[in-house]
């Protein structure tokens, strides 16, 4: 039979196969020799040992379309990165270290900005063209009073999503409303799942309908740019590299330099001021952090 890996405590497995149930899972030795270690999101084949106990062994892993490192998931489409547009207000810096370590990756991100019960509408707009206006794809929301949800789960609908946000801003909620309609459609399954969703620090694969999953991982306050080098941060600013090509020099940073049309655009407001320093503030992070 074959199923995702929907989490990994402890050298178990938990497997959601193609029957809709869960089973519990170890892996043989057979990945020692491939030096290839089942990743939570991975898609394997596994024998049922006990059908009643619902456990079994997983006897391959079937190839993978990508691995993040973070967070260490197998089979990503997507990232959502959620933030609540008051209450908490957020937190600019830490949604741009986000989009960074995603487009490091390789990975797409749709960024939603929840709580528009709670912010003026002027406010909404501001907040969803700095990021509109870098190329991301922005979904004003409350998920509170359902709105932006049918335009989530269009975003969602046939991909594996990380989701991710600081705590407080709705993620859960979101989650929540997501499974409870599956839950109607498939009975149990998802309400197993979900006992056990605060129990765990690690990633874990929550099914919201058919080859639809998110990837809950736990809430993040604070993340650090890693393995990369403080010239390179530019690449990972989408809306700078629409200006980059005109730049005097090649390579340039956009710091210091004459001539630089990403500066230019800044000066003309077509590129955002917030996105610009912070830029500047990670900029001089990896530097430091290069240093000592
Ligand atoms: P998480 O920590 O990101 O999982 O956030 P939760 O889903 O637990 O939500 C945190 C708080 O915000 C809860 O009290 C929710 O009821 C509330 N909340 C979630 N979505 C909305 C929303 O759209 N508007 C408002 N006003 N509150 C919301
Ligand atoms: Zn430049």
């Amino acid at each position: 039979m074959q199923g995702k890996i929907i989490k990994g405590i402890a050298g178990f497995y938990y497997i959601y196969a193609e029957d809709g149930e869960t089973y519990e899972c170890k892996a043989k030795g057979i990945f020692r020799k491939d030096n290839q270690k089942p990743l939570v999101g991975d898609d394997v084949q596994i024998s049922i040992l006990d059908p009643k106990e619902k456990n079994g062994n997983i006897t391959a892993i079937l190839p993978r379309k990508n691995s993040l490192i973070r967070p260490a998931v197998a089979n990503v489409d997507q990232a959502m990165v959620i933030f609540a547009m008051e209450s908490p207000k957020p937190n600019f810096l830490l949604l741009d270290r986000f989009l960074i370590m995603m487009e490091q990756q390789d990975v797409p991100s749709v960024i939603c900005f929840n709580k528009g019960d709670l912010a003026e509408p002027e406010e909404q707009q501001r907040l969803c063209r700095i990021y509109e206006d870098c190329g991301y794809q922005v979904i004003p929301a409350s998920i509170k009073d359902g709105i932006g949800v049918d335009q989530i789960r269009k975003v969602l609908q046939d991909k594996t999503t990380v989701v991710a946000g600081p705590s407080g801003v709705g993620k859960s909620s979101l989650t929540n409303r997501l499974q409870d309609e599956i839950c109607m459609e498939t009975g149990e399954i998802s309400r197993k799942l979900k006992r056990g969703r605060h129990t765990t620090r690690h990633s874990q694969v929550i099914p919201v309908g058919k080859d639809t999953f998110l990837v809950d991982t736990p809430g993040f306050s604070s993340l650090y740019l890693t393995d990369m080098e403080e010239d390179q941060l530019k690449d990972y600013f989408p809306e700078f590299t629409r200006y980059a090509q005109q730049c005097r020099f090649q390579g340039c940073r956009h710091i210091h330099e004459p001539d630089c049309q990403v500066k230019q655009a800044l000066e003309d407001h077509k590129i955002s001021k917030l996105r610009y320093e912070d830029y500047l503030v990670l900029y001089q992070e990896l530097k430091d952090k290069r240093k000592y």
